[in-house]
C-alpha cells in the first residue's frame, strides 16, 4: 500500500490526511509544532497514525510521496532528505485536485486575493451555485473534497502552495498582480517568486480562463516570454484592444466572451482602485461560468467586505479609524493611502521582510501627518522616514499606538493602521493585531 506522510497538522494537512486514508492509503502525519485538539479529534477519527513536536525521520524518509503544508521551506533539513532521495513532495490543493472533478476557480497575487476569493464565493454562491471555499480561507480543499461533491471550488492559492502544485489545473485562474513579498522564501529572487506566481496558469489550455491585470508591468513583461495557452481575460482601469473589464464614464464594463454588462462604479460595495481591481476579476470569473449579469451586480453591489482589510471601525469626535492590519507589505499599503481621502495619520511597523518604502514615500509625504511606528525594531523606519516626515512617535503598544494617534488626529482626519509588516514581533497574527486596534478604538 502507498504510504503517504503529510508533513503540519494545520487546517491544509489534517485535510489532506483525511482525504489521503480514505482513498485508502497509508497515511502519517507529522508536526514539529503541538496539534490543535479540534484536529487531533479529527484525526482520531479517521485512525491517523501522528506525531507532535517532532519530525521522526524512520517514519518520515520511508513515504511515497509527501504532502508539505506551505507554511514548512524547502531550506528545512528534513525536506532536503526527502528531495535528495527524489520523494516527491506535493502540496494538499495539488493532491485533493487528484480526486475532484469540480471546476476550479483559482486566486492568487501578492494583494487582494482573500478579499476576490470571498467575493467571487459571494457571487457564485448568490446566483445559487453548489460552490466551496477553499484555500487559505475556510475548511482546506481536501477535507470538502474528501467530504462534500461541490461542482466549483473558489480557491485562494498562495506562492507557497503553488510551489507544490505540478498537474493541478485551474479552469479560471486569476493573478491580480505581482510586487516583491516573501522573497525571504525564494533566496530574494524576484524572478523565482514570479515564477511560483505563474504557475496558475500551467496546464491550462485554450477552453480554461486566465484573468490577470493587464497594466501590472510584472505580469506584462511575463506574458511577452511565455507561450500561455489559455483564452486571456484582461482587466484594467483604462480599456485596450484586449481588455475584458474596464471603466468608461463612471461605468464599470465587463465584457467577456458570453457577456457584456455595464454597472456603475459608485454602486460597487467595495471601495478603492485596488478594490475596483478586485471587482472586476471577480466579475470576468463569475460571468465566465454564465451567472447572470443582474445576479453579479447586486453581489458586487451587497458583499460585505471582509474584516481587517480597509476595515471601517468607527468616528471618535470626527476622527474615522480603519483598520487596515492585513496589510503585511508596501504595496498593500501604497492602496491603502491611495484610497484616503482625508490627511492621514498613519500607524505602522512590525516584521521587516526587507522593506523598500520609497513606494509609498510619495503618498506620506502628501497625505500623512504623523506617523507612529509600532514595532520592536523600528530602525528600519526611522533609516527610510526621519528627516521626511516631522512628527513621528514610537510606540510599543497597540493601546499606546491608537492614543498616539487619536492625539495627533485634527477633526476630520483619519487613522489608518497599513502596517507594510508582519505582525509576529507583538502580535500573535494580523487578526489579533486587527482585532487590538478596534478593541482600543472602541475604547477611547
Ligand atoms: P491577500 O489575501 O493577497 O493578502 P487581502 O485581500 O487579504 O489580500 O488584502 C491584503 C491587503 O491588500 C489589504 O490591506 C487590502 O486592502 C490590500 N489589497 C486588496 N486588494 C488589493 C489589490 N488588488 N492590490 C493591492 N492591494 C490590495
Amino acid at each position: 500500500m502507498k504510504r503517504i506522510v503529510v508533513l503540519g497538522g494545520g487546517e491544509s494537512g489534517v485535510g489532506a490526511a483525511v482525504l489521503a486514508k480514505k482513498q485508502g492509503f497509508e497515511v502519517f502525519l507529522s508536526d514539529l509544532s503541538e496539534i490543535k485538539p479540534e484536529y487531533k479529534l479529527l484525526l482520531d477519527k479517521y485512525e491517523i497514525a501522528r506525531e507532535e513536536k517532532q519530525h521522526s525521520e524512520e517514519l518520515i524518509l520511508n513515504a511515497d510521496e509527501v504532502i508539505k503544508s506551505p507554511g514548512i521551506p524547502d531550506k528545512a533539513p528534513l525536506i532536503k532528505k526527502l528531495h535528495a532521495q527524489r520523494t516527491p513532495i506535493i502540496s494538499e490543493i495539488e493532491f485533493a485536485g487528484r480526486y475532484t472533478k469540480a471546476k476550479m476557480i483559482c486566486i492568487t497575487g501578492s494583494n487582494g486575493k482573500t478579499t476576490t476569493t470571498m467575493l467571487v464565493y459571494h457571487i457564485l454562491k448568490n446566483a445559487g451555485l453548489n460552490v466551496g471555499l477553499a484555500g487559505n480561507v475556510g475548511q482546506s480543499l481536501a477535507l470538502q473534497v474528501a467530504n462534500d461533491s461541490f461542482d466549483y471550488y473558489v480557491v485562494e492559492l498562495s506562492s507557497f502552495q503553488l510551489d507544490g502544485m505540478t498537474e493541478f489545473k485551474a479552469d479560471i485562474a486569476i493573478l491580480l498582480n505581482i510586487t516583491p513579498d516573501h522573497l525571504d522564501r525564494y533566496d530574494y529572487n524576484f524572478q523565482n517568486y514570479v515564477d511560483s506566481k505563474f504557475r496558475i496558469t500551467q496546464n491550462q489550455k485554450v477552453e480554461d480562463a486566465f484573468i490577470f491585470w493587464e497594466n501590472d508591468p510584472v505580469i506584462k513583461a511575463e506574458l511577452a516570454k511565455r507561450n500561455i495557452q489559455s483564452t486571456l481575460y484582461p482587466f484594467a482601469i483604462e480599456r485596450s484592444e484586449k481588455t475584458k473589464a474596464f471603466i468608461e464614464n463612471d461605468e464599470l464594463i465587463f465584457q467577456s466572451l458570453k457577456s457584456l454588462f455595464t454597472m456603475p462604479t459608485k454602486e460597487l460595495a467595495l471601495k478603492g482602485m485596488h478594490n475596483t481591481y478586485n471587482s472586476m476579476a471577480a466579475g470576468l470569473a463569475a460571468s465566465i461560468v454564465n451567472v447572470r449579469k443582474e445576479s453579479i451586480r447586486q453581489s458586487l453591489q451587497d458583499f460585505q467586505g471582509v474584516e481587517h482589510r480597509l476595515e471601517y471601525v468607527a468616528t471618535v469626535k470626527n476622527v474615522r479609524f480603519i483598520n487596515d492590519s492585513k496589510a503585511t507589505n508596501v504595496n498593500s499599503c501604497w492602496y491603502a493611502l491611495q484610497s484616503m481621502k482625508t490627511p492621514v495619520i498613519l500607524i505602522l511597523g512590525g516584521t521587516d521582510k526587507g522593506n523598500d518604502y520609497s513606494e509609498i514615500e510619495e503618498l506620506v509625504i502628501a497625505n500623512v501627518k504623523g506617523l507612529i511606528f509600532m514595532g520592536l525594531d523600528n530602525s528600519p523606519l526611522h533609516k527610510f522616514f526621519d528627516g521626511k516626515i516631522t512628527n513621528i512617535i514610537d510606540v510599543q503598544s497597540m493601546e499606546d499606538a491608537v492614543k498616539t494617534a487619536y492625539k495627533m488626529a485634527n477633526e476630520g482626519e483619519t487613522v489608518l493602521l497599513s502596517p507594510c509588516c508582519a505582525s509576529f514581533d507583538l502580535f500573535k497574527n494580523y487578526e489579533d493585531r486587527g482585532n487590538q486596534f478596534k478593541n482600543c478604538v472602541r475604547n477611547l
